[in-house]
């Protein structure tokens, strides 16, 4: 495909790696195109990254249609720059695409996008281990009418962010609150797809359990309130009486890349990995039992998240002795060794810029 190139003219300076924190600075360039029914994409280019310009009445400002992705460029031990399983985000993005009625990338349009995009912003790619640039494509409807209906015109972006390491002060296992009152999604409704809205109404749970000491909520499903779906923005698994569980996919979780990592790695390693539903009962009499050995989330920003601390109603159990758990370590490192491009990549994950 054809990208049109203009670059700045007043190129920045990429700050020092242990000061870049997470999505707050942002690369010389991005990437636009815009869609038009009838007329499919136009109008490939890159342009020195600033603000855009919206008509008011414009589809994404009043009925959401937004959804986005969430990819790391790594930097190699080797010097050499990487994506982790880039068509898998591209596949996904299309899937919420067609959720939220938005109009499908070329999944090898995508992936060339993502290429040259790195390459031009190379220099902005970190190098210390942990670090890395995290991309956010995403796309919106830009119908400049109020009516509501499947969007005629819509416009993909790609920004991207020098990130530091999630885990600059080490890994710390996190308190987690059994969420009882809201629901992040239901079945049927937008759970499966990475769109804006979810975010928004997930928010104020998170907020609350902020207030009362915990980092984020574990989430019930929203039929039942019974099973467990995901914790804070993040796939969740647990180690239960040797059995690795992690929640089906009853299209209200997020099909994340890096769960489906783990389950990958973890079957390699011989354990025994059941996605299934998990209810809250069951959860809380292994943790009364002694049998829930270890609790973790997983996503692309944190890899994997342990889980030291988990509280339903009034009780609060501690999990792993407050420790990161052996099988939660080895997944972190096996799966930041493939992404940093230290470990060889045995699964053909890794996709060189
Ligand atoms: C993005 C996301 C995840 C994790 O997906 P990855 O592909 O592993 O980054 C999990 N849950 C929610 C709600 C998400 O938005």
């Amino acid at each position: 495909m054809e990208i049109k190139i203009t670059k700045t003219t007043t190129p920045s300076v990429m700050p020092a790696e242990d000061k870049l924190g997470f999505g707050k600075v942002f690369t010389d360039h991005m990437f636009v195109m815009d869609y038009e029914e009838g007329k499919g994409w136009f109008d490939a280019r890159i342009v020195p990254f600033g603000r855009i310009s919206l008509h008011p009445a414009s589809t994404v400002l009043h009925y959401g249609a937004e959804i986005f992705e969430g990819l790391k460029a790594y930097r190699r031990a080797d010097g050499g720059v990487q994506l982790f399983r880039p068509m898998e985000n591209i596949r996904r993005m299309n899937n919420s695409a067609e959720r939220m009625s938005l109009p499908l990338l070329d999944e090898q349009d995508a992936l060339e996008i993502l290429t040259k995009f790195v390459q031009l912003e190379e220099r902005f790619v970190p190098k210390s281990f942990g670090t890395s640039l995290y991309l956010r494509p995403f796309m919106f409807g830009n119908d400049e009418s109020l009516g509501v209906h499947a969007v005629k015109r819509a416009t993909f972006m790609l920004i991207a962010s020098p990130s530091g390491s999630y885990y600059a002060e080490g890994i710390n296992p996190v308190k987690i609150m059994i969420e009882s009152e809201d629901v992040r999604t239901v079945r049927g409704g937008t759970g499966y797809a990475k769109c804006g809205g979810n975010y928004a109404a997930s928010t104020r749970a998170g907020e609350r359990a902020s207030k009362k000491g915990y980092s984020q909520v574990l989430w019930l499903d929203g039929v039942e309130r019974k099973y467990i779906e995901e914790v804070g923005a993040m796939n969740v698994m647990f180690k239960i009486d040797g059995e690795i569980v992690t929640p089906m996919l009853t299209g209200s979780i997020l099909p994340g890349i890096t769960r489906k990592s783990c389950i990958e790695v973890l079957k390699k390693m011989g354990y025994t990995v059941s996605e299934r539903l998990l209810s809250v009962d069951e959860l809380v009499s292994a943790l009364e039992s002694g049998k829930l050995e270890e609790a973790w989330g997983c996503g692309t920003a944190a890899v994997v998240s342990p889980i030291g601390k988990l509280a339903y109603g009034d009780k609060e159990y501690v999990v792993s002795g407050g420790q990161i758990g052996e099988v939660t370590q080895k997944l972190y490192d096996t799966l930041t060794g493939i992404q940093w491009g230290k470990l060889e990549d045995t699964f053909g994950w890794v996709y060189k810029i």
